[in-house]
């Protein structure tokens, strides 16, 4: 019989009712398990969607938080990769088969029997799995991830999600130099796309609903910035992109951004809203789009992606929240009004009992 810790930690106790403190368990070490003293955790517009149950599925009470930094603070008897004291980060994904195809190549995320999420999962031993927005967790060492010590812990949080999210693909597309890429949506992934996609070489373009955060796109790499509120982005971009990185939450005009494709463009989808995409044949068609989709990153890009980061000095954007703040922040979030991603403080979760 394991023993069980207690954590606590906010959760929200059913579809859309607003995050309370919940106090919950942790498992004690497995000999390959790790465990994490939480310092900061990213609010992920995944975190808002599963909350108020928009993908369907969603376990109550809801512990989430796939954006997490912290310290080992223990490690199990066969723990090789991780001492106590070394600055780790988990994102999405805390475990996987381990035997299929996608996961013996390194694609985790895309397990065929289905890996299992951070939080709103359950486990393999059909434990519901609670995430980052707690005190502590207790992570497999191969699901773990190495912060390299030039990232401070706040800011790298978000590269957890918000970062592999948009290195994955922008990878797999061969973003870089020559390729003409745009980035729909300047939010939370949106302007970790931009800095890994002008960091890759590429020439980046921001395509945002307004102008307002222009200045901040330049700063983070943009080479041009258009809104895309005015119809005539739509009219002078015809044609253009190479890739284009879809990372908005809401419904889009898809057949009016897939216009924007070059030749051989592929338009990649990130962003999750909930509804069926309409897409006309003909905008596929012409000009022999793709329109494709990516989830995440595996474990071992997740590392090339924050040592990649770490070497080019890229890292979040961030607000600090605490955590009895979270639901405003979240309404924050639904406005696209956080400079880029707010992180919360853990060590204000003591503070409240
Ligand atoms: P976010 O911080 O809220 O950013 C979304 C951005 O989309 C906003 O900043 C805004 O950018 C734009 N936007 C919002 N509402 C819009 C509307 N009605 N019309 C046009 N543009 C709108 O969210 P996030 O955390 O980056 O997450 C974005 C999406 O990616 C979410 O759906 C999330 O669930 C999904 N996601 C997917 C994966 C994956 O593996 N595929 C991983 C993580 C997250 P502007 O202000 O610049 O227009
Ligand atoms: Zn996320």
């Amino acid at each position: 019989m394991e023993t069980l810790v207690q954590t606590k930690g906010y959760a929200a106790p059913s579809v859309r009712a607003p995050l309370e403190p919940f106090s919950f368990q942790r498992r004690s070490l497995r000999p390959n398990d790790v465990g994490i003293d939480i310092k900061f955790c990213g609010i992920c517009h995944s975190d808002i969607h599963q909350a108020r149950d928009e993908w369907g599925g969603s376990i109550f009470p809801m512990v989430p938080g796939h954006e997490i930094a912290g310290v080992v603070s223990e490690v199990g008897a066969n723990v090789t990769k991780y001492a106590v004291g070394d600055r780790v980060g988990v994102g999405c994904l805390v475990d996987s088969c381990r035997e299929c195809d996608a996961c013996l190549a390194g694609l985790e995320q895309y397990c065929k029997k289905g890996g299992t999420p951070t939080y709103n999962g359950l486990d393999k031993n059909g434990e519901p799995t609670y995430g980052g927005y707690s005190e502590h967790i207790v992570v497999d060492e191969n699901y773990v991830l190495r912060i390299p010590d030039a990232l401070p812990l706040d800011k790298a949080a978000p590269l957890l999600c918000a970062g592999i999210t948009t290195y994955s693909p922008l990878r797999h597309w061969n973003a870089g130099p020559g390729k003409k890429v745009a980035i729909i949506g300047m939010g939370g992934l949106g302007h970790m796309g931009v800095k890994i996609a002008h960091a890759l070489g590429a020439e980046v373009t921001v395509l945002s609903q307004s102008l307002s955060k222009q200045d901040d796109g330049k700063r983070f790499g943009a080479d041009h910035y258009y809104a895309t509120a005015d119809p005539k982005t739509f009219a002078k971009l015809a044609g253009t992109f190479d890739l284009i990185i879809n990372t908005v939450s809401a419904e889009l005009d898809w057949n009016a951004y897939l216009s924007l494709l070059n030749l051989d463009g592929a338009l990649v989808v990130v962003g999750a809203p909930s509804n069926p995409i309409p897409v006309a044949a003909f905008a596929l068609i012409g000009g022999r789009h793709t329109l494709a989709g990516s989830g995440i990153g595996g474990i071992a890009e997740t590392q090339e992606m924050l040592d990649f980061c770490a070497e080019h000095g890229i890292a979040s954007d961030i607000e600090h929240v605490a955590i009895a703040d979270v639901n405003e922040a979240y309404e924050r979030v639904l406005k696209s009004d956080v400079r880029y991603r707010f992180v919360i403080d853990i060590a204000t979760l003591s503070k409240k009992d």
